[in-house]
């Protein structure tokens, strides 16, 4: 007789973000009960947000990919996974062979798993021999990473989401938690009413936080490096900096305070538009609170100087002792769910897992070794990064890439020109659950699995890594990306002979330092780990509490200018475009935008305008308005409001017609390659 099928509880972990909430599904067979929040889950508990609870129809979503497709005469074909895995080493061979190893590029995914990047990154480097391998923390926080490297040494958060909720004082840069971190966001408004946690917030658009800030800087955009150098210069000039810190365990300090001299209150406020009272007024909060932690996101890093910004953040912290104790230190907010686990894993162009560089001979043998390959076989320069990958492709120096997971064809900046770039490819795959807009410029596209059909492991912003369990078994003939680069590996004369998510991170754990004492056994259910992990297993959740990540172990003050933005508003487009998500959506919206749950929420796209410009130019709530920048025009509804103001704009990132990124442009920050997403000068005009 027919039974009920038995209900399932299986822990998860959100794709959604890098608060990394973890939870139980609910499911029969393929029908997704309930998401289910626990008390054990280390970065959550029991709190999700819309997307966490709400944002899964897209796994049984109709328009999943279930089977390979080979593009031939122009028009995509079902093919078996055979004939699309032997096409897919035959021509990556072939290319490798005849133009070179560096003649290829590989984006891994910032939503895969640990297991599956360092996957990624072993096919670029031991079979094709390059390191031209990245992930999306290029277009998000690499510059965040890059400021901390020149100032702590780790490229992650200082410590973790308890230290946030412990902090005397949250500083806020730049980041629009409550949209797009909100469990971090919900944790600050409990900490306010608590312990009477402080909270200020810098930014030019009046989100959420800012709303409930004690206090809100609303700075004009591009001007972030100035308020916050010239806290430093305030600090040194009134006594607040901490001397006891800075001389026990910080270098360059005299050099560093001779830097700030162009950074007085005055030149400040000329250029931020804060009042000189307001940069006091935050000065005194920062240097007399005991505890600050501060939080920043893509409003300091998509700039043509991000690095630049994200190292003054930092410095502001060391001037005011504000690193290795309890609730403090700095916080980049990871945007993607991996975003942290791709690069801790080894997918960026200039080191192996465990930020180990490729151009150190010492380290390059011993990856060699454990590959039981030649240390001639990898690669001993940095490779190209995605930015670099995509403008490389047009002038055929990159022949062919690789890309998982990740809808490039949107997210990158300056769209008109990567799409120039991918046509001149000779060949490109693409994997993915979804036929994305990347994948119609692909010859092979190969259908992966979520989260929810596979084993794995993700790194949240907290540095924390943990477990991830197969709710059901994989769509159709789609198979989990560690398999599918298995397969693949092994038809390029590579058999690593993987079974399971588990021994590749044994593997990695076994070369990678930071990793050494992380294991599935140690993941096991609720139990997570904070890298850097002591091979005995103990983690560390808070950083630096002993000595920063340097030889000497002494943190630094890196000395930094300002420089104009690379685009401004002028004459001719007289607005500035910011743009960014919103709570219910994430990315370009091909998970959200799958079922009516998420996406009723927001039917329409739309442009907020400031209601002084609004009413200067006559438009009014759902007029449709044309945005013009130097490369394209896009058209969609205003929505009037004071979240914006002056002559500046914000339109949503996740809609793909039309894109955001056919407005963006080509110039980024040099130091890092991050395209400057928040420099874009436009004109509108009413339709
Ligand atoms: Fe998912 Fe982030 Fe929401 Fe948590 S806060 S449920 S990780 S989107």
């Amino acid at each position: 007789a027919w039974r009920q099928p038995e209900i399932k509880r299986t822990k998860t972990v959100c794709t959604y973000c890098g608060v990394g909430c973890s939870f139980e599904m609910w499911t029969r067979d393929r029908q997704l009960l309930k998401v289910q929040p626990v008390n054990e889950a280390p970065a959550n508990g029991i709190s999700t947000c819309i997307k966490g609870k709400f944002g899964w129809d897209f796994i049984n979503s109709e328009n999943r990919l279930t089977t390979p497709l080979i593009r031939e005469n122009g028009r995509f074909r079902e093919a078996s996974w055979e004939e699309a895995l032997d096409l897919v080493a035959h021509r990556l061979l072939e290319i490798r062979d005849r133009h070179g190893s560096d003649s290829l590029g590989f984006i891994g995914s910032s939503k895969a798993s640990n297991e599956e990047a360092y996957l990624t990154q072993k096919i670029a480097r031991l079979i094709i021999g390059t390191n031209s391998v990245d992930n999306s923390s290029r277009y998000c926080q690499n510059p965040a990473t890059q400021g901390l490297f020149r100032t702590v040494g780790y490229g992650g958060d200082a410590g973790t989401i308890e230290d946030i909720q412990k902090a005397s004082l949250i500083v806020i840069v730049g980041s629009n938690t409550a949209e797009c971190h909100p469990v971090i966001a919900s944790k600050i408004k409990a900490a306010h009413k608590q312990h009477g946690q402080k909270l200020l917030v810098a930014d030019p658009r009046e989100h959420e936080m800012a709303e409930r800030a004690d206090l809100y800087l609303r700075n004009k955009p591009s001007t972030d490096l100035i308020w916050a150098s010239a806290l430093a210069r305030y600090m040194f000039d009134n006594d607040l900096a901490d001397w006891e810190f800075l001389d026990n365990r910080v270098n360059n300090v005299e050099e560093f305070r001779r830097s700030l001299e162009p950074f007085t209150l005055e030149f400040a406020a000329e250029k931020t538009g804060l009042s000189r009272d307001e940069l006091v007024e935050a000065a005194e909060m920062i240097g007399r609170a005991e505890s600050v932690c501060l939080l920043w996101a893509m409003g300091i890093t998509q700039h043509s100087h991000g690095a630049d910004t994200s190292t003054a953040l930092s410095n502001l912290l060391l001037v005011t002792g504000n690193y290795g104790k309890p609730g403090s230190g700095g916080y980049p907010m990871r945007g993607h769910n991996n975003v942290q686990g791709a690069s801790d894993f080894g997918c960026l162009a200039n080191v192996y897992p465990g930020y180990e560089s490729v151009t150190d001979d010492a380290i390059r043998e011993k990856w060699a070794r454990a590959w039981g390959v030649d240390k001639e076989r990898l690669s001993n320069h940095v490779g190209s990064d995605n930015f670099r990958m995509v403008q490389d492709a047009a002038e055929q120096k990159i022949r062919a890439m690789y890309i998982i997971g990740e809808e490039t064809g949107l997210s990158d900046a300056d769209l008109g020109n990567v799409h120039d770039g991918f046509t001149k490819l000779d060949f490109m795959v693409v994997q993915d659950i979804f036929f994305s807009r990347t994948a119609e410029f692909a010859d092979v596209v190969l259908p992966a699995c979520p989260s929810t059909e596979k084993d794995g492991s993700f790194v949240n912003t907290e540095r924390r890594i943990q477990r991830f369990y197969e709710v059901m078994p994989p769509l159709g003939d789609s198979r989990p990306d560690w398999r599918i680069l298995t397969e693949l590996a092994a038809r390029m004369g590579h058999d690593w002979g993987y079974t399971h998510p588990s021994q590749i991170m044994a593997e990695c754990a076994g070369i990678a330092k930071i990793f050494a004492g992380v294991s599935y056994e140690r993941l096991e259910g609720w139990q997570s780990l904070v890298w850097p992990v002591a091979e005995d297993g103990t983690d560390s959740p808070l950083l630096y509490t002993e000595s920063f990540h340097f030889d000497d172990g002494r943190a630094q003050l890196y000395p930094q200018e300002w420089h104009e933005p690379a685009e401004a508003a002028d004459e001719e487009y007289d607005l500035e475009l910011n743009n960014g998500r919103v709570l219910e959506h994430f990315q370009s919206a091909n998970q959200t935008g799958q079922g009516p749950r998420i996406n009723s929420q927001i039917p329409n796209w739309f442009v907020e305008v400031g209601s002084d410009l609004a009413a200067e130019r006559g438009i009014e709530d759902g007029s449709w308005v044309r945005i013009t920048s130097r490369r394209d025009s896009i058209e969609l509804q205003a929505i009037v409001t004071d979240r914006v103001r002056g002559n500046e704009l914000f339109i949503p990132i996740h809609h793909s017609k039309p894109g955001i990124n056919f407005l963006t442009g080509e110039h980024h920050d040099p130091d890092v390659n991050t395209p400057a997403y928040k420099e874009v000068a436009v004109r509108m005009e009413k339709l």
